[in-house]
């Protein structure tokens, strides 16, 4: 990367434009200095110099520090398009479409929840599927299926599911506009039409955590958090099978139609479609239909972990205290209004393993957190630490209101595993006290905390870079995997 990155300070190297002829403007990575090296490594630097080729992009083609390679575009990668002549693209939002992450408080403290941490596992992992493929406890009729992906969290909520608070703390009170159920393929309906209110697989976990240290005491009391020691729960999950399928739909079919509106594109993942289009209006309706199916998902889930943590603890639901802090998408795209060339206007912002990050003031967050700004959550691993943030005005001008996502992957699913033997891992986090459960207990490997970046590293770039604001920081008590 030397010689072709130019820094601009410890934490922004600019990709400049004439880095690849074709690209329309240059690109931006916040990372440190011993990141490059990785982030070169994977050709992530070609993603992102191949999206700042999309037509109608504005600003800088963006990648937060948790960059990854990813499919078309990085993983970590931010971009946002022109209504008038810009494109929308799936590789820019990703196969887990609304995959994204809750964060619950709870009024325990680690003191009550470490010596029945076996016992909680063991109750969450019972109500809430998880695993591949995993069905769930629900089955969706067609006009079930219809009207979750139409309304989203409230779906889950009419049906008794969450509480109405949970619903105006989660990003776009849990329903994206513009969902058209007649622009999801029957397969992809199908795949959902099972899966609603399950983990999934991999990646995808539920965690009981411990605030560790608090930054900002002030922002952290508006979140509910009040002191280390605090239990919290995280889960992080997406669209399922019906996401996927969204996904796969679309990048096909804009592969056979992306020459008939004279797209050039250097690499064939980056399949997309004018924003005014036809078929741009169309994916855009089939993964608002993903995204509210993700909200649905989460809302199920939060029900259920609920349930779980009243029976374990023997606590009504007041006394438990367990209230949504946020809900954040970090796999979609959103119209939002920003400043671009000098005058605030709507445009397409696709965020790929990035997290909303907006500063107080902005008329879509929640009114409680109006004054401080949004909550983000950043998990890191499962045997290390994860954070959370608040979104800031430098976000808002660099980044189109957004940060990181994550820790980021650092090895490969496949070198992971090689890295890691199972036995050895569950023994390891069990001498830090850290209890395990999964629903595919031999891909956990895939999994060690060592496939992730340090997360500590990440924060400390988006917070010195100013795009986001560390609040508070927790550790892992328990993690269930799907
Ligand atoms: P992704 O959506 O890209 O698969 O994952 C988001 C982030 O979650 C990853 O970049 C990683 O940092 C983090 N992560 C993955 N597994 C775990 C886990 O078990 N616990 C926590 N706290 N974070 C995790
Ligand atoms: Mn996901
Ligand atoms: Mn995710």
């Amino acid at each position: 990367w030397q010689g072709i990155l130019k820094k601009i300070d410890d934490y922004r190297w600019e990709i400049p434009q004439n880095y690849k002829t074709g690209m329309k403007v240059p690109g931006l990575v916040y990372a440190s200095e011993p990141m490059l090296s990785q982030i070169w490594e994977e050709h992530a630097i070609e993603q992102i110099a191949n999206v700042a080729f999309l037509p109608g992009i504005v600003g800088k083609s963006m990648a937060m520090p948790d960059i990854h390679w990813g499919y078309g575009f990085p993983i970590g990668g931010v971009a946002a398009t022109r209504i008038s002549d810009g494109v929308i693209s799936p590789g820019g939002v990703g196969f887990d479409i609304n995959c994204g992450t809750r964060l619950l408080r709870t009024n325990l403290s680690v003191r009550e929840v470490q010596p029945k941490i076996d016992e909680l596992l063991a109750e969450l992992f019972a109500k809430i599927p998880s695993g591949v493929g995993g069905s769930g406890n629900i089955k969706l009729s067609q006009p079930d299926m219809d009207s979750v992906m139409t309304r989203g969290g409230n779906w889950a909520l009419e049906k008794g599911m969450g509480e109405s608070e949970d619903i105006s703390l989660t990003e776009e009170c849990g329903s994206l506009s513009g969902a058209n159920p007649d622009r999801v393929s029957p397969k992809a309906k199908t795949r959902g039409s099972s899966q609603l209110g399950t983990l999934g697989s991999g990646n995808h976990f539920l965690e009981v955590q411990v605030v560790a240290e608090i930054f900002d005491p002030e922002v952290a009391s508006v979140f509910g958090v009040q002191e280390t020691g605090q239990v919290l729960f995280l889960i992080h999950t997406g669209s399922r099978g019906l996401g996927h399928q969204v996904c796969t739909d679309y990048v096909q079919l804009l592969n056979e139609t992306v020459r008939k509106y004279g797209i050039n594109l250097p690499d064939r993942q980056l399949a997309c479609a004018p924003l005014k289009s036809e078929d741009g209006q169309n994916y855009l309706a089939a993964m608002a239909c993903a995204s509210n199916y993700a909200w649905a998902n989460r809302q199920c889930i939060t029900q259920w972990a609920r349930d779980a943590f009243m029976k374990v603890f023997e606590k009504g639901r007041q006394d438990l205290g367990m209230n949504q802090i946020y809900d954040v998408a970090h796999n979609i795209a959103k119209i939002e209004e920003h400043m671009v060339d000098g005058k605030m206007q709507n445009v397409c912002v696709h965020r790929k393993g990035a997290t909303r990050s907006f500063p107080a003031g902005r008329p879509e967050i929640p009114a409680i957190y109006r004054k401080v700004g949004q909550p983000v959550i950043i998990p890191g691993d499962m045997g290390r630490y994860s954070y959370v943030a608040v979104g800031t005005e430098t976000a808002m001008k660099e980044t189109f209101g957004s940060t990181c996502h994550g820790a980021g992957r650092m090895l490969s699913r496949s070198l992971a595993k090689k890295a890691a033997s199972v036995p050895q891992l569950m023994e390891n986090l069990r001498a830090q006290g850290i209890s395990v459960m999964a629903g595919d207990i031999d891909s956990l490997a895939e999994e060690a905390p060592e496939a992730y970046k340090d997360v500590a590293d990440v924060v400390e770039v988006t917070h010195k870079a100013g795009i986001a604001r560390n609040i508070f920081k927790t550790r892992p008590l328990g993690v269930i995997k799907g």
